[in-house]
């Protein structure tokens, strides 16, 4: 058995109201998507997290030395990856191009030997797994602490139990969001803040202190990724846990994060930081220290799928007979690849979960048509006769 072509695709749509973030303003999306076929016909699909025509140009390195490989030995090609680009990409995009090509041979394997994902990691170790929805990013409007608490409370009422707000505006203008918020979910739905590394350890602990009254579930990306140790000094500091790993890659970084007890929480993304692959080594890591895992997730239904599989055989930590539901993370914002690429979609149940997928692979259909109609012109013009 073998692969006998890989294919990389940036998609991209213009959104209808661009929103912003502690660092920057989103008015587009552009996700870049991988597809592995094999010599028995069946495909795999995979995605990057980042700069998606530089993961694609990372995807188009890689792919000269995997065509041919065993698609059922994903290890081995992690590892053929893995060591060509050693010397010079230990953390980045480069990462993101091996960790797409890696999601996307665990889906092929899956649908080849007709398993689900999740049973190839080791076992489903739950039935269903709680969304938090990821949203309130800041736009134009006349009153935004009003206009964020009504988006909240629109995810209460879609059947969400818990939330991630973003911070990292001004201490005096998050506060008040986040107050506002609060009060208008009511005492029973988790919330999270994230200030995507937006403040110094002073200002992350000032925050910290007028928050904790609001009951806050983490404290994402309080300070810039690279002062582990002013993560360890905040969280001594504060009750809310605090997490982060988002901008981390591989094992190896993750040791970093680890050793320097920087999170109670740590979030590797699947489609960065080394794949499915890796994940299940980082989770492996994250128990030695003692640490939850919740991953980032941020892009089209791959992404999601990836996170399902991971989390449905995650370890609970720490074990005991009633253990919190394990939460996924499941963006919000206006993203037409995400509710158009792949079926089918979430549907939660009046616990706040879903039921995670016993279907072959990542267990997703993808809509080819909605690809090419995405797709950026330069990636078309590599797959002549795929799309007549
Ligand atoms: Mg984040």
């Amino acid at each position: 058995m073998k692969i006998v072509s890989i294919e990389s695709y940036v998609l991209k749509d213009q959104l209808k109201e661009s929103f912003y973030f502690s660092q920057w303003e989103y008015s587009e999306r552009k996700i870049c998507i991988v597809k592995i076929t094999s010599d028995t016909g069946q495909v795999g699909w995979g995605e990057g997290y980042g700069p998606a025509p530089v993961i694609k140009a990372g995807v188009d390195f890689l792919k000269t030395f995997i065509v041919g490989q065993n698609p059922l030995e994903s290890e081995t090609i992690w590892n053929l990856m893995y060591r060509r680009t050693l010397d010079y990409a230990r953390s980045g995009v480069l990462v993101s191009a091996m960790s797409a090509i890696d999601v996307a041979l665990w889906d092929l394997k899956g649908k080849i030997l007709d398993l689900p994902v999740h049973t190839l990691l080791g076992g489903k170790k739950r039935e269903a797994i709680m969304p938090y929805a990821t949203g309130m990013y800041f736009t134009q409007c006349e009153d935004m602490p009003e206009t964020l608490a009504a988006e909240a409370q629109s995810y209460v009422k879609q059947g969400f139990k818990a939330m991630k707000i973003k911070v990292g505006l001004t201490l005096e203008k998050d506060i008040e969001n986040v107050k506002r918020i609060r009060e208008a979910i009511g005492p029973d739905i988790k919330l999270m803040v994230d200030a995507n590394h937006a403040y110094n350890l002073r200002e992350a602990v000032q925050l910290c202190k007028e928050i904790e009254q609001y009951n806050i579930g983490w404290f994402e990306e309080p300070i810039s990724p690279e002062y582990y140790h002013q993560y360890n000094e905040l969280r001594s500091k504060t009750s809310i846990p605090i997490s982060g790993g988002e901008c981390e890659y591989l094992r190896f970084g993750f040791h970093r994060l680890l050793s320097a007890n920087s999170v109670d929480i740590v979030q590797p993304d699947i489609c960065a930081s080394g794949g499915l692959t890796e994940a299940k080594r980082i989770s492996a890591l994250a128990t030695t220290h003692g640490v939850e895992i919740v991953p980032h997730t941020w892009g089209t239904g791959i992404a999601l799928a990836a996170a399902t599989h991971f989390i449905a055989n995650l370890d609970i930590m720490p074990g005991r007979l009633f253990p919190d539901a394990a939460l996924m993370e499941y963006d919000r914002t206006e993203n037409a690849l995400r509710d158009q690429l792949t079926s089918p979609a979430i549907e939660i149940n009046e616990e706040g979960q879903f039921r995670i997928s016993d279907r072959p692979g990542l267990g997703f259909d993808l809509n080819e048509e909605v690809l090419y109609n995405y797709a950026m012109e330069e990636s078309k013009l590599e797959t002549t006769g795929l799309f007549q």
